[in-house]
């Protein structure tokens, strides 16, 4: 007997016809300085609902947009069944931009559809809401107090995990505090002058030289920190701790690129001052390099911003070489992958804080993945500094982070009802401009794509 739902199916609010959705459209925003260079994204679908997703910081709409005509048609609620097409498209850090942000987005069109916020899609809320804690780089704190006055303002702010670049950039000027091979350094200062995909051949060739001396593997730079050198990061941390006290957690980041030798070297120098973790030391990939260093001091060690897919978590995580891990909902994969890596690392008893550094599309996609996992520390914000950051979308309770913390709301999908036009153009990246322009010439591409005969 044929069964008619009709009247069931009138007491349901679907918000819409879920399996009768198609994608439509892909539309891009890129805006800069939010602080960092920030790629919008938008799905657009047949029945008017829209999804909305980021290709991670620093990085290019191309990702997303080589992945249009492979989207055009399905239906957005099939996301496991997409993301495994688009996923063979993606790899680690910036290059898993487009896989990521496409795969947020279609978590917000089904969870639109459903009429269900995300996290409720995931299995709902673990913790009330999400701490959140603050990054502080070191322009303009070149000594630890002025480090310390920074950190204060945050923790006035309401903020209740904290986190501070310590590298050796800040040693650059300092006498005797860095050995390395000579004229290295040097050349390394020059090649920070570098910039752009523009300008003429041999201005492009020195932009080579100058990307190729900032990518070398930590290792093979060659760089060790000085005893003066490590005095001098040891008073810093002093003098940060000294304004700011010992009760609340401090992550460092951004070391440089040194090797295994120097970071076991200043992890043990600076471990009284109860460091929450050592972020990126040495590359994701060192596995063995890192169940040395976890072993040899005696903070949390921690990485993962940069890595792509859960499973690529598993040696980090089985060997243990990490306290923390810190995986980025824009590289990871998105949604599910960001939830799969947190399980991941829950099985092997470890912590997970996230890392975020663009704009409140990314931050409440990750938010909705945080508050449901019980391994979860806390998620980053660059934007303490960003008045208009806020501005970007409308929907969700502003400020969006509030004294260190970010509370969803029981609005369906990511909780964003439209983003702001007028202050995403007032902040559009200049070498990339246009808002929501036509994406058409995308729309026709094709290629087999399997990896497997
Ligand atoms: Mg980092």
């Amino acid at each position: 007997m044929k069964q008619d739902f009709t009247e069931t199916l009138a007491h349901v609010s679907t918000g819409s016809s879920p399996s009768d959705l198609r994608i439509t459209d892909m539309k891009i925003a890129d805006i800069t300085n939010a602080p960092m260079h920030c790629i919008l994204v938008k799905l657009e679908t047949n029945q008017g609902i829209t999804g909305y997703g980021e290709v991670r910081d620093a990085s290019c709409k191309d990702y997303a947009l080589m992945l249009k005509s492979r989207l055009i048609g399905e239906n957005p609620c099939r996301i496991d069944r997409i993301f495994r097409k688009i996923r063979q498209l993606g790899t680690h850090a910036r290059g898993a931009g487009g896989v990521s942000g496409i795969e947020i987005a279609l978590w917000d069109i089904a969870a639109k559809a459903y009429g269900v916020p995300i996290y409720q899609m995931l299995g709902g809320k673990y913790y009330d809401k999400v701490r959140v804690y603050c990054d502080t780089d070191i322009d303009g704190k070149p000594d630890g107090k002025r480090m310390g006055e920074a950190l204060q303002s945050r923790l006035d702010a309401g903020f209740t995990f904290l986190k501070m670049d310590l590298g050796i950039s800040l040693l650059r000027d300092v006498p005797g505090a860095l050995c390395a091979p000579l004229g290295f350094l040097d050349d390394m200062k020059r090649a920070r002058g570098f910039s752009g995909y523009d300008g003429s051949i041999e201005d492009r060739f020195a932009y080579h030289e100058g990307e190729f001396l900032t990518t070398i593997e930590h290792p093979y730079t060659g760089v060790q920190i000085t005893e003066a050198g490590l005095d001098w990061m040891e008073q810093y941390c002093a003098d940060v701790r000294s304004v700011i006290g010992y009760d609340v957690p401090l992550a460092i980041d951004h070391l440089g690129h040194i090797g295994l030798n120097e970071c076991i070297k200043l992890g043990r120098r600076i471990e009284k001052y109860n460091i929450a973790w050592m972020e990126d030391a040495i590359p994701w990939m060192y596995t063995n390099q890192y169940v040395e260093l976890q072993r040899a001091i005696n903070m949390p060690v921690c990485t993962g911003e940069d890595i792509y897919l859960h499973d690529n978590f598993k040696p980090l995580l089985e060997s243990g070489g990490v306290s923390v891990i810190h995986p980025d909902i824009l590289t990871v994969g998105g949604i599910h992958e960001l939830k799969k890596t947190a399980d991941l690392a829950d099985e092997n008893h470890v912590a997970m804080a996230v890392h975020m550094a663009e704009s409140p599309i990314a931050a409440l996609a990750a938010a909705h993945v945080s508050i449901g996992c019980a391994n979860f520390i806390a998620q980053e914000y660059h934007s303490f500094d960003i008045p208009w950051w806020n501005d970007l979308v409308n929907g969700p309770a502003k400020p969006i982070v509030d004294h260190g913390f970010i509370t969803l709301s029981d609005a369906p999908g990511l909780g964003i009802e439209s983003l702001n036009d007028e202050v995403i153009a007032e902040h559009l990246h200049p070498a990339v401009p246009g808002v929501w322009e036509s994406t058409d010439e995308w729309n026709t591409r094709y290629v087999h794509d399997r990896i497997w005969s």
